[in-house]
């Protein structure tokens, strides 16, 4: 398959790799946003959340949270951005799920940031019960199920 982080993750594009576990792998990125900026990514091919198994995404967060604990006894970091973008519209640029480790201290020039926008009680309802709609697709079905809603 032609992709970049499955060939990162075969060995046949070199990385630096941090972190191997039986599904997920952590590596630097190549253009950190801090010293220390990992990716971990699942061993199994998908481009992004939609489309990944829930065993790949389940593997691949508890890597995650390994991978920061390292990332913050090693380089001895403040804080850690976790940073998972899906789709071209959400600036995902690498078409292989991947999240992004970022270490963070006070002060530090990484921005991550985006407008905080006015609401209302009326608007916020309107969005609930529009993400909540009950409809006959399955995944609908279990979430509602999982909400005590059903
Ligand atoms: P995205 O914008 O898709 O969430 O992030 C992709 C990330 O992959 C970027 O932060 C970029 O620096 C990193 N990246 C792109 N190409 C390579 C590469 O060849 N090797 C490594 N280690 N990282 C890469
Ligand atoms: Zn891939």
């Amino acid at each position: 398959m032609d992709c970049l982080f499955c060939k990162i993750i075969s060995g046949e594009i070199p990385s630096k790799k941090i972190y191997e576990d039986a599904s997920s792998v952590g590596f630097l990125d190549i253009n950190p946003a801090n010293p220390g900026h990992t990716l971990v990514v699942p061993k199994r091919h998908s481009e992004n959340i939609f489309d990944a198994d829930d065993e790949s995404l389940k593997g691949a967060i508890v890597a995650v949270k390994k991978v920061t604990s390292m990332i913050k006894e090693r380089t001895g970091c403040q804080g850690v951005n976790i940073v998972q973008n899906n789709g071209k519209a959400a600036g995902q640029i690498v078409s292989h799920v991947h999240f992004h480790v970022i270490p963070r201290n006070q002060g530090d020039s990484v921005v991550i940031s985006y407008p905080r926008k006015q609401t209302d009680e009326k608007e916020l309802d309107d969005m609930a019960s529009k993400l909540t709609r009950k409809k006959s697709a399955a995944l609908d079905e279990e979430i509602m199920r999982e909400m005590g809603r059903l």
